[in-house]
């Protein structure tokens, strides 16, 4: 199955897992089943207490591992939030990921306005000759129920 043809379903990507020759544990399955209904980015620590609130006890290293190998197949990516620690969203190649991060409480928008860098976008891989480009956009501010505490 070519990666555009991936529907981008928990099966579809258990799927790719195991044809990557990774073993389809339970714990594995809730750690994806967590990514797909968080629709935010995740920290490693947040994904291992959303997996436990499920009953599933995956420890440090294989929350890890299974996000490396997730980023590796391009099925998941890192999200820059400012913080020390590193976020994580899956990544639907049919869709397209900016955000908005309230720096008072971290809640984390995912933007679904169409990308104000389209344009730029093609402007600067014409002008660099680059091909393939992709961005991340992350945008700072404070949401509108930290504004009205404040
Ligand atoms: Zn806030
Ligand atoms: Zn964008």
């Amino acid at each position: 199955m070519s990666e555009t043809a991936l529907s981008f379903t928990p099966e579809a990507i258990l799927n790719r897992l195991r044809g990557d020759g990774l073993r389809i544990t339970p714990g594995r399955r809730v750690i994806l089943e967590v990514l797909f209904e968080a629709g935010k980015p995740l920290s490693l620590e947040e994904i291992k207490d959303l997996a436990a609130a499920r009953g599933s006890r995956p420890d440090y290293a294989t929350v890890f591992r299974l996000m490396t190998l997730l980023e590796r197949l391009h099925l998941a990516h890192k999200v820059n939030l400012q913080r020390s620690c590193s976020y994580y969203e899956l990544h639907d190649p049919k869709k397209h990921y900016d955000h908005i991060v309230c720096t008072s409480c971290g809640k984390v928008v995912v933007i679904d306005i169409p990308c104000p860098l389209g344009a730029t976008e093609a402007h600067i891989a014409e002008h660099y000759g680059f091909g393939d480009l992709t961005h991340s956009l992350e945008f700072f501010g404070r949401c509108p129920e930290c504004a009205k505490a404040a």
